[in-house]
């Protein structure tokens, strides 16, 4: 939802939210902040791999987020966000420190860890990071994966900061086609594999239509949009 009034805002916070109180934050990198938070609301829940949170982050906006971590046992949750710094959500996590409240709309399944496949192929940006760092720690035994995640050339090290086992491959002038030069080189060698097309839209829509090509079905393709350019709160 990209803006809502706040008077409704309030309603949803009231109705849907739980609370929960920011342990810990730190920084891997400038531009990306670790967030640890905890509460009782937070217990028990269905929240693997994939699911997403919504916290609120103003008056008016609530974000979607993935976390990168749950102790279900003792209501704590981690996430990862990038400080793109273009709005609201990115300015939230940007100013919120140990002690803060939040709000958290969640959470909702829309990507699925899927023990039914060996090989798994991780393509993504810099949001997507929490989310694979998820899912690469959750893999069942046997599972492997690989993939690549595109940032920003001075950012080649970010993967590396919270310890997801993948390299980092710098931006182009065209964004997503480093990830397409990998899947191009890449794909021979993992062509059974699940996909994850995660983050970027335009760039998720260009891999799966060249996925698609190739012959693989909707079942080996888990694609999530996280943000689409000129667009607000997805
Ligand atoms: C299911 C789901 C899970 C997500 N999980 C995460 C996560 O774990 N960590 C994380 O960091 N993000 C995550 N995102 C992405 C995050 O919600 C978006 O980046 C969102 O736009 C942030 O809100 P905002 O208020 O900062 O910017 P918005 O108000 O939504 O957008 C403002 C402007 O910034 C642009 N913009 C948004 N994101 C980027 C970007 N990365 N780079 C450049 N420009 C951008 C938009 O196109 C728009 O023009 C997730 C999104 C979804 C849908």
């Amino acid at each position: 939802m990209p803006e809502l009034p706040k008077v409704l805002t309030d309603i949803a916070t009231a109705l849907f939210t739980k609370p929960a109180t920011v342990t810990a934050v730190s920084y891997p990198d400038k531009y990306l902040k670790k967030i640890v938070f905890t509460g009782d609301a937070l217990k028990g829940l269905k929240c693997p791999p994939g699911a997403q949170i919504e916290p609120r982050v103003s008056d008016r906006h609530m974000r979607h987020y993935n976390p990168s971590a749950y102790d279900s046992a003792t209501g704590t949750m981690e996430m990862l966000i990038y400080l793109h710094g273009m709005g609201p959500g990115s300015a939230w996590a940007e100013k919120i420190q140990a002690g803060d409240k939040l709000n958290i709309m969640g959470p909702a399944m829309k990507i699925h860890a899927d023990e039914s496949h060996t090989k798994q192929v991780f393509l993504g940006d810099e949001t997507t990071i929490g989310t694979f760092l998820f899912l690469q720690n959750s893999l069942a035994k046997g599972q492997t994966f690989t993939g690549v995640i595109e940032a920003e050339p001075d950012l080649l090290h970010l993967n590396q900061t919270v310890n997801l086992k993948l390299p980092n491959v710098a931006r182009t002038s065209q964004r997503g086609r480093a990830l397409m030069n990998w899947l191009i080189e890449n794909y021979e060698a993992n062509q059974d594999a699940l996909f994850y097309l995660l983050g970027h839209n335009a760039s998720n829509l260009q891999l799966r239509d060249w996925l698609k090509d190739k012959g693989v079905p909707n079942s080996r393709i888990a694609m999530r949009r996280y943000w689409a350019d000129g667009m607000e709160g997805l």
